[in-house]
């Protein structure tokens, strides 16, 4: 447990952190989304532009919040974690990789290309991937899968209030053709075998609900601690389940900019297009961050700008020999 002095110097140097990174423009390329009103030119963006927030949870059970730390955001993207854990925990993970694989894509979220040899999408963490795995969710018909999938991301969240947002939920589903194209083109290869429609919105609609940073690096700290919440106590996932998530997450987590990231920041990490980026640091912490401008991968620009800061000064890259997790509180960066 760090003493009332080292938690002070942490929530310090996260301000200063959000107080650096909110500097940076939000994006040069950006597209930026606001959840429930879609995707529109950063112009014509409001106050949601300059938003940041970054919460960091450990292991212990420690959390510490910075910026717009309680703004609540759609998790996007970020649902496919937990969808392709509750897959891998009702079906194992024999059954789950006979029907989406692990491989990075090097395409696009939203691409159309599958993995033809093996008859799958490529992995989880693109749409095709998380429209197999929302099929997979096991439950009482739609509303008791959905069901489950909301409980799991309650569970991770330690949060009993999470839920779809109505207005998020509409709009993902008014401008889902592409989701509608790729999932008919799936059920017409073997890919995916069920109504189409209750696939999408099962997906859209766990993409629909809303967190915070907060929220987010509590998350993260429950992979992190091995499928375990450290707030509750609770084992959310299985302990294998979760390791199999987080190496998919380091693999394929942030679409075709995966493979960069890797070298760059090397911790496990899944973006969504809502603007929030959730890392683990595994055995360690969980990291939220929140800033909505979008670069050309759909990656939250300033949200990888800031990984990349702490992975970079924390020594946190997980094939770094020189870690000093102690670095947070005393500000001294681990060698380059
Ligand atoms: N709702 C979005 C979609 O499926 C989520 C994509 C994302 O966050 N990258 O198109």
């Amino acid at each position: 447990m760090p003493t009332p002095e080292i938690r002070r110097r942490i929530a310090r140097r996260l301000d200063e952190l959000v107080a650096r990174c909110r500097a940076e423009p939000p994006g040069s390329v950006a597209n930026l989304y606001a959840s429930g009103r879609g995707y529109y030119p950063p112009q014509e963006a409001g106050p949601e532009r300059e938003e940041f927030a970054i919460s960091v949870a450990t292991v212990d059970g420690e959390r510490y919040d910075a910026g717009d730390a309680d703004v609540a955001f759609a998790l996007q993207s970020l649902s496919k974690v937990f969808a392709y854990g509750l897959a891998l925990a009702d079906h194992g993970r024999d059954a789950v990789l006979s029907r989406v694989g692990v491989e990075p894509s090097g395409d696009a979220f939203n691409s159309l290309r599958f993995d033809e040899r093996h008859l799958r999408p490529y992995n989880p963490m693109v749409n095709a991937g998380a429209l197999v795995t929302s099929e997979l969710i096991a439950g009482d018909g739609q509303a008791g899968a959905l069901e489950r999938a909301v409980a799991l991301q309650r569970a991770f969240a330690g949060r009993e209030d999470l839920a779809v947002d109505e207005a998020t939920l509409e709009a993902e589903m008014a401008t889902a053709d592409r989701n509608r194209g790729t999932a008919y083109l799936m059920r017409s290869a073997g890919m995916l075998h069920g109504d189409v429609d209750a696939t999408i919105e099962r997906y859209l609609a766990q993409c629909s609900v809303h967190v915070t940073a907060g929220d987010l690096a509590v998350m993260g700290a429950s992979l992190a601690d091995g499928g375990r919440n450290p707030m509750t106590g609770e084992q959310v996932l299985p302990r294998r389940r979760a390791r199999d998530v987080l190496s998919v997450m380091l693999t394929c987590g942030m679409y075709d900019y995966a493979g960069h990231w890797a070298f760059d920041v090397g911790l496990p990490a899944k973006s969504g297009v809502s603007g929030g980026i959730l890392m683990v640091v595994p055995g360690k912490v969980g990291v939220g961050v929140l800033s909505r401008g979008l670069d050309a991968y759909g990656n939250s620009v300033r949200g990888t700008s800031v990984c990349r800061e702490l992975s970079d000064r924390l020594g946190l890259h997980v094939f770094a020999t020189e870690a000093e997790d102690a670095v947070l509180a005393t500000g001294e960066p681990a060698e380059g």
